[in-house]
């Protein structure tokens, strides 16, 4: 049975148009207000064909071509630089940008929903555009005018592309040990030496020219990550020279072979300081913000195209007399499977909608609220996302037996190309303190009391919204969840206020706690917006999935959350 992707346009439309309800957020948000459901829904379309028909027949070529290192310049896989092409001339690469440098200006929230279609048909592929946008708010919030006025519209539209260059040999999460140097130099430019690990896109042959932004630290930096200064250092110089830059080594991966790892060498490369000296990670954070949520995406498409391909073999193979689909333990994981998906999709899109709404809806106490509502789900969308799309994956390659585990089938590339994901732009762990410490604790539990009094609402619409009894089960269920979670949340601010680093034994507990919260969250809105669906027979199926959901996935939730409320045993030390 041939691999295929059918982008879930119905779901997609059902979340915008009766979930999340965009057009009514969209109409207090400036430029957005003038967009209506129906253009989403064709831009969405064009996505998909785009996706399943330019993207998806490079999967596999891709995968098993992967990317070579030529005189020092890196070649990709056969027909990325033809796809990338047309994915710029379609004006994909312009479609959420800032229309004063060339961008169509339209929602994240379908930027999103694009994004996911991209990830789910050619994961490899997309590791190349997906830094952009994060790169050009770096520039727009942060750039130099002059830097603006000679990067910014090139970014925008895609004529060039961006890399993030972070990581070092001895740098990984703690980014504060990164030692590459930049020197001010008379011009006013830098002269930045050091090494860089496994960064994405950092050469290729899609574009003449690839926008660096690197970490570094200028002579007079403080120890730490305090000490850190953001610098713009492209491939190719403004007088047309090569700079200094050098592709040493492209990694050999598990996966993702089409997108080109690269080992770097900054030899006395020119750049120019982006923000102000020692800020650099304040601005950059801009750039992984917005990569955190696309890596969340690239989990959510991995989930689809696994579940939706699953289903397909689970309904033509036969055992037992009768197709696979029809026995127990293969329905449930099917139906773990699409109903996780459906919540994340929910999730995912709610945090575009919050970056939306926070930039540019009229009320800056919505924008505010909205802004803590981002920072609240990205770790999440991060983390909770990318770790269904591989647990997805393998549960999905369960379901071909071990014809799932030969090549040929494709679910093993998903399998392999979904790895990653938990561990690159900040590794799961990571995301889980920082909801934690930053998100929870810090502001004194702000963001997260906004969302749960929108959850808690929802739970009142649901049981108002009519007589069918799985409205009732999702309501109650999310009113557990946001109970259990209160009571763990002043546990966890008493114990921490005691104790700093006490919690951190527990940051897993407690991002899979606001997982199941925001799961229980996104089914009781779903069901509650099914409820009301003119097509009753896709309503009636929805709603019993979520009610199935509700009742069978959400109680390990509780059990997270009572790891929190007792607090963590001490560790005891055997490694
Ligand atoms: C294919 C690929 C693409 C990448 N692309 C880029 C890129 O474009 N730009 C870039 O800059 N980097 C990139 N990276 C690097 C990636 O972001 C890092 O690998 C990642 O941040 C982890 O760093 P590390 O590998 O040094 O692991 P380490 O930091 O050594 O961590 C090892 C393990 O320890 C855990 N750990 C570390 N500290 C803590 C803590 N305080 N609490 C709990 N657990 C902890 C981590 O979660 C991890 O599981 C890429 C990596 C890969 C493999």
């Amino acid at each position: 049975m041939p691999w295929t992707y059918d982008a879930p346009l119905a779901d997609m439309r059902f979340v915008l148009e009766h979930v999340l309800d965009a057009p009514s957020a969209w109409a207090r948000c400036g430029r957005h207000a003038e967009l209506d459901l129906d253009t989403a829904a064709s831009v969405l379309e064009e996505a998909a064909k785009f996706a399943a028909g330019v993207l998806l027949p490079l999967n596999a070529s891709g995968d098993a071509q992967g990317c070579r290192l030529e005189a020092g310049r890196v070649r990709t896989p056969q027909g990325y630089r033809e796809a990338y092409r047309a994915y710029v001339d379609g004006g994909w690469a312009a479609l959420a940008g800032e229309p004063a440098w060339g961008g169509q200006g339209l929602p994240l929230l379908l930027d999103a929903a694009v994004r996911e279609m991209l990830a789910a048909c050619n994961h490899g592929w997309v590791m190349y555009p997906d830094l952009l946008h994060g790169a050009c708010e770096v520039l727009l919030h942060h750039g130099s005018e002059a830097l603006k006025d000679r990067y910014l519209q090139r970014l925008v539209t895609g004529q060039w592309l961006a890399a993030m260059a972070l990581t070092e040999p001895g740098a990984g999460s703690d980014l504060g040990a990164l030692r590459t140097r930049a020197e001010p130099q008379p011009d006013g430019s830098l002269r930045l030496r050091g090494s860089k690990v496994f960064i994405s896109g950092a050469d290729h042959d899609l574009t003449d020219n690839v926008v660096h932004l690197v970490l570094c630290r200028l002579p007079d930096a403080p120890p730490g990550s305090k000490g850190l200064s953001l610098a713009l250092v492209p491939t190719v110089l403004p007088d047309g020279y090569r700079n200094a830059v050098h592709v040493d080594g492209l990694e050999h991966k598990l996966g993702i072979h089409g997108s080109a790892t690269c080992a770097l060498r900054y030899e006395d490369a020119t750049g120019w300081l982006v923000g102000e000296p020692h800020r650099g990670l304040a601005a950059m954070f801009l750039m992984m913000n917005s990569a955190r949520l696309h890596v969340g995406l690239q989990g959510l498409g991995h989930q689809e195209v696994a579940a939706q391909n699953a289903r397909r073999q689970a309904a033509e193979r036969v055992q037992f007399g009768r197709p696979i689909a029809q026995q127990p333990a293969m329905r449930q994981a099917l139906l773990r499977g699409q109903a996780l998906a459906e919540a994340h999709r929910v999730i995912a899109y709610r945090a575009a909608l919050a970056l939306d709404r926070a930039a540019l809806h009229d009320d800056p106490q919505v924008r505010a609220a909205e802004q803590r509502m981002a920072a609240l789900l990205t770790p999440v969308v991060k983390a909770c996302l990318t770790e269904q799309g591989f647990a997805g994956a393998s549960a999905a390659l369960q379901v071909w037996g071990g014809y799932g585990y030969v090549e040929e089938t494709g679910i093993a590339q998903v399998l392999r190309d979904s790895r990653i994901a938990m561990v690159y732009e900040g590794t799961n762990e990571i995301q889980a303190i920082d909801l934690m410490q930053r998100k929870l604790l810090a502001d004194g539990g702000a963001g997260w009391q906004a969302w749960a009094a929108e959850a808690r609402a929802e739970a009142a619409r649901c049981e108002a919204a009519g007589t069918d009894p799985a409205l009732a089960v999702v309501a109650a269920a999310l009113r557990g969840q946001l109970d259990a979670a209160d009571a763990a949340l002043a546990a966890l601010a008493r114990y921490a206020h005691a104790d700093a680093q006490a919690p951190l034994a527990l940051a897993g507990d407690v991002l899979q706690g606001v997982h199941h919260a925001l799961l229980a969250w996104a089914w009781a809105a779903s069901a509650r917006a099914a409820a009301g669906h003119p097509d009753t027979a896709w309503a009636q199926a929805r709603t019993a999935r979520m009610r199935w959901a509700a009742e069978w996935l959400l109680p390990q939730g509780l059990l997270h959350w009572r790891r929190v409320a007792d607090g963590a045993p001490a560790l005891p030390l055997v490694c």
